[in-house]
């Protein structure tokens, strides 16, 4: 026994290497004969050349002649009724040529009707009530089996009571091509193959193909000279074997049964959504032919078995599903209250880590990354999400072999040799990773894997040897974690389904409000409107009836009267401006944006000429450091969002040499924005805004001086500009430096 510290080498791939198809060999066992005939008239169109020996007839003589040579008329008509359907219920034919006795075995393929014929000492007397006979009591066993190794090892005892193999085995393909024996009867001398694994050479992707189209193949002797079935006379192509029965053996194939010492064998396929899932495979160590009403009754076990798969493999593992189904609903509910999923995730971070029997959990929601049990560390796993998300494909992921396949994870494989990542939205990165540490495992091959090995021929060609020695051979696996099982994964992904529901209620529920705050805003915004517009009539009067008290009688009036009088004039007037903000406040909110492409150079340079005749102060410059772009907003409002920010760095600034300067920064130097949105800016070295009142300076009417300080003003500018930006699908924010000046950064979405 071996006991070696590798790495499994990846499986040789057949498909590489140039090998004869084994459809098309171009000879069958020798157990029979093949007779082709053509459609419909059943004329003999090319025989396998051991007619003389079965039939007494010299196969060219055979050649184009009719069926009738050979067979009674009665079975011709058997045959040709059935030559618009199915075959199966006239299978086999009893027939008598040459005083010889035959099982006739039927089937059409590329046009032509095959005919086989295995010789038979007997008469076959085999019918439908002994065929009923033996399944009724073996299938009254199966039905009392509960799981799939009770199951598989019912069929295997059976196939060995009715055909006395030596050993008969069920055979089941792993993930990978690979395969183990799951279960075994034998001669008790014989050493246990049970358990043993078998690499993905041992069958190639044809020979797996095949097993899906004929379910049962036998080789009663591995030594047979092959008989050779000439191509067809006129157009000379090989005919197609895949659905005989009697089609002759790939040399390698017999070389690897040689090897193991094996001299007859028997496969029954087990299918399970059309494809191969295992085989009963049965070996005898002498030739041994199994007659085919003994094979009808194996074929047809095997097909009960291949029903029986999905509920009985839906058994295995039972109180596992059952624990992880409770653990799966307990989450949900508590998801499903919460109104944070990732945090109500977090929280219940060890039932998400229980749900899949992982070592270690990351939940990755763009930049926030939480971590909980053994997890590489967290720069790892940002690298790790990337290669994932080139490899997820219907929003899951997994592997129990992750640094086989992502050799950076070899750094971190005690913690994470198994992964298995869920995408729970792929459009921001929101994903779930699962992680298994590293289990170092032992493999029990049938002989060493790495053995079976291509052999290059003088004349160029590959040949495949299969290896020699089929005794146990261990071997130590590093780098894998347990395996991640379909029902697990399946708990995983039903979570997901759960968890997008929870957030689509979610995103309901916040729909719902955003309409309903959507609603009252367009209605506080009409009730502003109106009421703005009503108050300003009876404001405007007083105004009037102020100031003509104010013209007309103030030679009555003390000092007092007439200083009463002028405030209340100054008040009208001042509430008239903030009558004004509010109006063109609400009027934001209700009219449509009129969205254009602009060029925001010859806005600014417009806003500025316009500011040249209104403010006379010669002290002030703005500043344009590099050609601003083209962008899509509406000209009135953006033309407002500007010449308030200007007037502002112009305002609040008691600088000797005032200066605004509008630019934006580079895109590059901001990665994480999206590079559609430009970051403006207006940067003034004005008064600078002390920290503290960073957040306030956006409110409506709030202002941080006085009435007589820097030119009064209503403390309603900043909230038109901040909402005509947010109209824009943008976001405006302040850094300043007291004394020394203020920056206003926006988007425009
Ligand atoms: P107003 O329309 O009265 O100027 P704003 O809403 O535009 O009001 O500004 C609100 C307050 O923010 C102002 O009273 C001022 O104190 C402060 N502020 C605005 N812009 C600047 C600036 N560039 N530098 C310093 N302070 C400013």
């Amino acid at each position: 026994m071996t006991i070696s510290e590798i790495i499994t080498e990846p499986a040789i791939n057949l498909d590489d290497y140039q090998i004869a198809d084994i459809r098309f060999l171009g000879s069958i066992q020798a157990y029979g004969v093949l007779i082709i005939l053509n459609q419909p008239d059943l004329t003999i169109c090319q025989v396998s050349q051991n007619t003389q020996q079965w039939l007494g007839y010299q196969s060219e003589d055979l050649i184009n002649q009719p069926l009738s040579l050979i067979l009674p008329q009665e079975q011709i008509d058997i045959i040709n009724d059935c030559l618009a359907g199915d075959f199966n219920h006239i299978n086999p034919l009893n027939l008598t040529i040459n005083n010889q006795f035959f099982n006739g075995i039927i089937h059409r393929s590329q046009n032509y009707t095959f005919l086989e014929l295995e010789p038979l000492n007997n008469p076959s007397n085999t019918n439908f009530f002994q065929f009923y006979q033996i399944t009724r009591t073996i299938l009254k066993k199966i039905q009392k089996t509960s799981n799939l190794t009770e199951l598989s090892n019912i069929i295997v005892q059976e196939i060995k009571q009715l055909t006395g193999f030596d050993r008969v085995m069920i055979y089941c393909f792993d993930e990978d091509g690979s395969g183990h024996v799951i279960a075994e009867e034998k001669r008790e001398d014989l050493e246990s193959f049970l358990d043993l694994h078998y690499p993905a050479t041992d069958i190639d992707h044809i020979s797996r193909h095949l097993y899906t189209l004929n379910y049962i193949r036998l080789i009663p002797d591995i030594n047979y000279t092959p008989v050779v079935l000439p191509n067809h006379p006129e157009t000379e192509e090989p005919f197609d074997l895949s659905l005989s029965i009697l089609r002759g053996v790939y040399p390698c194939h017999l070389e690897y049964l040689n090897n193991m010492g094996v001299t007859a064998s028997m496969s029954i396929s087990l299918i399970h959504n059309n494809q191969a899932w295992g085989l009963v495979s049965c070996h005898h160590y002498s030739p041994k032919y199994v007659p085919y009403s003994i094979r009808t009754v194996c074929e047809f076990l095997g097909q009960v078995m291949s029903i029986e798969l999905p509920s009985k493999q839906e058994h295995e593992y039972l109180t596992d599903k059952i624990s992880l189904k409770n653990i799966q609903t307990n989450l949900i509910n508590s998801l499903s209250q919460s109104d944070d999923l990732i945090e109500s995730l977090v929280k219940h971070s060890d039932q998400l880590k229980n749900l899949v029997h992982a070592d270690g959990l990351a939940i990755c929601q763009d930049s926030q990354l939480f971590l909980s049990g053994k997890t590489p560390d967290e720069h790892d796993i940002y690298d790790l999400i990337d290669w994932l998300e080139t490899k997820i494909e219907d929003d899951v992921f997994y592997t129990d072999r992750l640094p086989h396949i992502y050799s950076p994870a070899k750094q971190f494989k005690d913690a994470a040799s198994g992964v298995l990542i869920l995408a729970l939205t792929r459009v921001s990165r929101y994903y779930i990773l699962w992680f298994r540490t590293e289990v170092i495992q032992t493999v029990n091959w049938a002989g060493n894997p790495h053995e079976f090995v291509k052999v290059e021929e003088e004349d160029g060609s590959i040949k495949l040897s299969p290896r020699q020695s089929f005794k146990k051979w261990q071997e130590t696996v590093q780098y894998q974690s347990l395996p991640w099982k379909k029902y697990e994964v399946q708990e995983a992904i039903e979570l997901k389904n759960a968890a997008i529901g929870i957030v689509l209620k979610k995103a309901d529920e916040l729909a719902a409000l955003n309409l309903e705050l959507q609603r009252s805003n367009k209605e506080l915004d009409a009730f502003t409107y109106i009421a703005s517009h009503d108050l300003k009539e009876p404001l405007r009067g007083i105004h009037n009836y102020s100031s003509f008290l104010l013209e007309d009688y103030e030679e009555l009036l003390d000092e007092d009267g007439k200083d009463k009088l002028q405030t209340l004039v100054r008040l009208t007037k001042r509430m008239e401006e903030l009558i004004e903000g509010l109006l063109r406040y609400s009027r934001i909110g209700r009219t449509e944006l009129e969205i254009q492409p602009l060029d925001l150079g010859i806005l600014v340079t417009n806003i500025v000429s316009m500011l040249k005749v209104s403010v006379q102060d010669p002290s002030w410059e703005v500043q344009i450091p590099k050609t601003l772009p083209i962008i899509n907003g509406d000209r009135i409002l953006l033309e407002e969002i500007l010449t308030n920010l200007i007037i502002n760095g112009l305002k609040y600034n008691d600088k000797p040499h005032k200066t605004v300067e509008i630019s934006y920064l580079d895109p590059e130097t901001t990665p994480e924005t999206p590079d559609s949105s430009y970051i403006f800016y207006v940067k003034d070295n004005g008064i600078g805004i002390r920290e503290k009142h960073l957040d306030v300076i956006f409110r409506i009417f709030k202002r941080l001086h006085g009435q007589n300080q820097y030119g009064g003003g209503t403390g309603v500018g900043l909230t038109i500009v901040k909402r005509i930006i947010e109209c824009h699908g943008g976001k405006i924010w302040v850094e300043s430096t007291y004394q020394e000046g203020t920056t206003f950064y926006f988007t425009l979405g």
